[in-house]
């Protein structure tokens, strides 16, 4: 079994990002077996953000402070640690020159250890309308009309294409996350997935089988014939548990080590930060 995780959240910023501390995550990593982690909190800045939550930030000076704060506690908790702690960020990526020259500010000042990328937004093309997909659920009065919604989805097919080509990232998180919200489950989906295969084997670029689809959807992320195609291209995978709690940690992972080695998948991902 795969004994390392590097997608897993604490409570730095807020219980809707995890429920633990990392004290709490690296005690219970050392318990299963994990001999190297790596602490991954959500690193949703935008200007244009809308102030939906706590963990979301449209202001550049108050979003670097907090993220400095959230590494600095992690790397103190880590001072007793057993095991190896590495501390990133789960990025949510924006293709807009605008956004990209703001991210590469923060990664000066932060200097966090690895950044996964990931999408967890619909938008416009312009970036003026962002709207995070988990608070659009919980809110069922925001309403989307169809001919939107298609642009929309179109462009978060894109986003995670120029996340890949962007270099910015170790791995890519849960490329079909859109179908916890039952979004681009119709086959005529299946085109933008294949360009996200081409571009992940083009790149190069190491993505995650993230087994918590496993507990929501009954199916991993991404789907099975995604990695069927990914293993044909020899494209790099990693498990991650995506723990938003103690309880999560290496949830599934005997699942996930079963399911790649039924498909003789080639190439694992072994990070080396
Ligand atoms: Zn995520
Ligand atoms: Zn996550």
């Amino acid at each position: 079994m795969q004994n390392f995780s590097y997608h897993m959240h604490t409570n730095n910023l807020g219980i809707f990002d995890g429920q633990n501390t990392p004290i709490e995550m690296i005690k219970r990593s050392e318990e299963i077996g994990f001999k190297k982690i790596g602490i991954s909190n959500h690193l949703a800045f935008h200007p244009n953000m809308p102030s939906q939550s706590k963990m979301f930030f449209s202001d550049f000076n108050k979003a670097c402070d907090i993220y400095k704060s959230v590494i600095e506690d992690i790397r103190t908790a880590s001072l007793k640690a057993k095991i190896d702690v590495r501390v990133g960020f789960e990025v949510d990526f924006f293709s807009s020159y605008q956004w990209r020259s703001l991210f590469e500010k923060i990664k000066k000042e932060i200097k966090a250890d690895y950044y996964i990328g990931a999408t967890h937004y619909l938008r416009d093309e312009s970036e003026n309308y962002i709207m995070n997909l988990y608070y659009m659920k919980r809110n069922p009065q925001i309403k989307i009309s169809e001919k939107d919604l298609t642009v929309y989805l179109n462009i978060y097919w894109d986003n995670i294409i120029e996340s890949i080509k962007s270099g910015y990232f170790n791995f890519i998180a849960h490329l079909d996350v859109c179908k916890l919200f039952g979004f681009c489950l119709d086959k005529k989906w299946d085109e933008k997935k294949y360009e996200v295969i081409e571009t992940l084997e083009k790149y190069k670029q190491p993505y995650e089988l993230n087994t918590s689809g496993w507990t929501k959807v009954g199916e991993q992320h991404p789907h099975t014939w995604m990695i069927e195609e990914l293993n044909k291209r020899n494209v790099p995978v990693i498990v991650s548990d995506d723990a938003h709690s103690v309880i999560m940690l290496a949830q599934h992972f005997e699942q996930a080590e079963s399911f790649l080695s039924k498909m003789n998948y080639k190439c694992r991902y072994c990070p080396e930060f």
